[in-house]
């Protein structure tokens, strides 16, 4: 099981934001900008490299929370990062996919995570 697994599941508690039939998103626990959320699908998919065709929806409604976050977060107009990391050279951490909304402040061209 991974740690986003356990998170939905309640087993580890969270900062939650948005919960719907499809995904759940929080608070990232080590914050790189005043909001930090991640947008987590209840299906386990460990990277990009494994999203189906099936999935286009289920990527497609991410973006939709993500946007709607922003809004919410008051961050829409000054602008975000969604982010997707893929792999070690990606920087991924958690092998279950989820979008990173990052914003609240001026974003570096690096350095960001
Ligand atoms: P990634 O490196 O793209 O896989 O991102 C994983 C993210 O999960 C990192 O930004 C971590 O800070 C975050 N993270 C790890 N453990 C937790 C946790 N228990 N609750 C919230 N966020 C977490």
């Amino acid at each position: 099981m991974t740690l986003f697994e356990k998170i939905i599941a309640g087993d580890i508690p969270a900062d939650f934001v948005h919960k719907d039939d499809h995904v759940v998103a929080f608070r990232d626990i080590k914050p790189v900008a005043p909001t930090h959320i991640l947008i987590v699908p209840r299906k386990p998919i460990p990277t990009l490299n494994d999203i189906g065709d099936e999935d286009a929806p289920l990527l497609g409604h991410m973006f939709l929370v993500a946007r709607d976050l922003a809004k919410k977060e008051g961050i829409a107009e000054g602008g975000y990062r969604a982010i997707f990391n893929c792999n070690s050279h990606g920087g991924q951490e958690v092998y279950h996919i989820h979008l990173h909304l990052v914003g609240g402040q001026k974003l570096g061209n690096t350095g960001w995570k």
